[in-house]
């Protein structure tokens, strides 16, 4: 089995032959690959290509691929049964672990999707503040729940308008948007739609209109306005949550939200979400309270020992400032290679992500990400590819790096993006 024949066949039975759009490569062009096997830091394609992996499957392989202790502790308990549809004991233990790893977190729900997760936490806080309206940002991506997969009309603190068919007005008008990282316009929906806003969701370091740290003072000035105003803070760490410190951004920079989203590096691989948050806001969520969320294979055991393992192993061993190194080396690389061939550019880095955008302009927000040239971004995606490099196939997207990646990886890595820079 082939990339070619493999997505031939995959286009014939699922959309775009694939089950989650970027991996179609619509975005970059070129065909898209299949991959079947990762080991550390590299996956191997279906034509039997190597790459050296940025993508991490978008985030929770930061112990990179088949870590032996996940493995071996995975394949134990799939010896053991699958599912079992009543509480196992690795629900708890994962539990106790993220409640020991993440400041703001007392209690915990797992669910099975990072949507599943922000879904979930919407829904409560509507259900403890008995408030309707949600505030997002520009930029941010919180899964393809139809509450949160809105984006903004023109103008400051606009009404939501649906970013799919599918999703009725009277649904996305519940959401307000506003740009990323401006306090300004928080400040005029508070002030329009204060008495009513549930909550603010944010993703306390942007990834998913590529990196975009929020500005000095801007988490801090969030928690305050909610507050004020009886609106519960919501932090969106699927991604950046045991990755930027283990217990997330919240950590980082000393900020506690009332509820947490988790998933991507919490399944260790496996499809993990949960929420979290604070005793009391926790209790209201069935069956302690009246805020009813269910799920068939929530805590399933296998997803949750692979969870285990992985909070464990960043729990001891606190990898951060390694990780952080090895990303210093591939920014300061890449930036030095780019700058080398004159290709304007700017890099955002946060611990051990970064995203390049080609552009000259400071980027802060969706509409400085979207100054990239995304044509250009296309071709280095390519070219990178046909060098062995794999990074995310999207523009607004993050690069990670793991304990996989040793230093002399990062610099192979660098030979070869040199070489696909060349021609690019
Ligand atoms: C990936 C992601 C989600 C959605 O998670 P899924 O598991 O893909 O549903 C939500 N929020 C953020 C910040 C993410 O990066």
């Amino acid at each position: 089995m082939n990339n070619r024949k493999l997505m031939e066949e995959a286009l014939e039975v699922l959309p775009g032959g694939v089950n989650s759009p970027v991996r179609a490569f619509k975005a970059v062009g070129g065909s898209p690959i299949a991959l079947v096997k990762g080991r550390g830091c590299r996956v191997w394609d279906a034509d039997g290509n190597e790459y050296i992996d940025f993508l991490a499957s978008w985030g929770p392989l930061i112990l990179g691929h088949a870590h032996p202790k996940v493995v071996k502790a995975v394949r134990d308990e799939v010896e053991k049964g699958l599912s079992f549809g009543l509480t196992n004991p690795h629900e708890v233990r994962l539990a106790h672990l993220v409640v020991e790893m993440v400041p703001s977190v007392e209690k915990v729900r797992f669910v099975n999707s990072g949507t599943e997760a922000t879904m979930s936490a919407v829904r409560l806080a509507r259900g403890v503040t008995g408030k309707r309206y949600v505030l997002k940002f520009d930029g941010c991506y919180h899964g393809h729940y139809d509450s949160l997969l809105v984006s903004a009309g023109s103008g400051v603190a606009t009404f939501g308008i649906p970013g799919t068919p599918g999703i009725p007005e009277e649904i996305a008008e519940l959401t307000l948007v506003v740009p990323f990282n401006d306090e300004g316009a928080v400040k005029e929906a508070f002030e329009r739609y204060g008495e009513d806003i549930a909550c603010v969701i944010v993703e306390p370091v942007a990834g998913n209109m590529g990196v975009v740290p929020p500005k000095e003072g801007f988490l801090k000035f969030l928690r305050e306005i909610t507050q004020k105003n009886g609106s519960l803070l919501i932090f969106d760490e699927v991604i950046t949550g045991f990755r930027l410190s283990k217990g997330g951004a919240q950590e980082l920079f000393g900020i506690e939200p009332d509820i947490t989203c988790l998933g991507k590096i919490l399944g260790g691989g496996m499809p993990v979400g949960a929420y979290g948050g604070r005793r009391e806001i926790m209790s209201q969520v069935a069956p302690e309270g009246p805020v009813y969320q269910a799920g068939t294979l929530s805590g399933n055991p296998v997803a949750m020992v692979c969870g285990v393992e992985t909070l464990k192993e960043l729990r001891d061993k606190e990898p951060y400032p390694q990780l952080e190194a090895r990303m210093k080396q591939l920014s300061e690389g890449v930036g030095k290679i780019l700058g080398d061939k004159g290709i304007p550019h700017r890099i955002n880095v946060v611990g051990s992500m970064m995203t390049v955008f080609f552009t000259d302009r400071e980027v802060f927000d969706f509409e400085s990400a979207k100054s990239s040239d995304t044509e250009l971004f296309g071709r280095f995606f390519r070219k990178l590819l046909e060098k062995g490099v794999l990074i995310p196939p999207s523009q607004f997207e993050a690069w990670f790096v793991g304990t996989a990646h040793e230093e002399k990886h990062i610099e192979e890595a660098l030979e070869r993006i040199s070489e696909a820079v060349k021609d690019l």
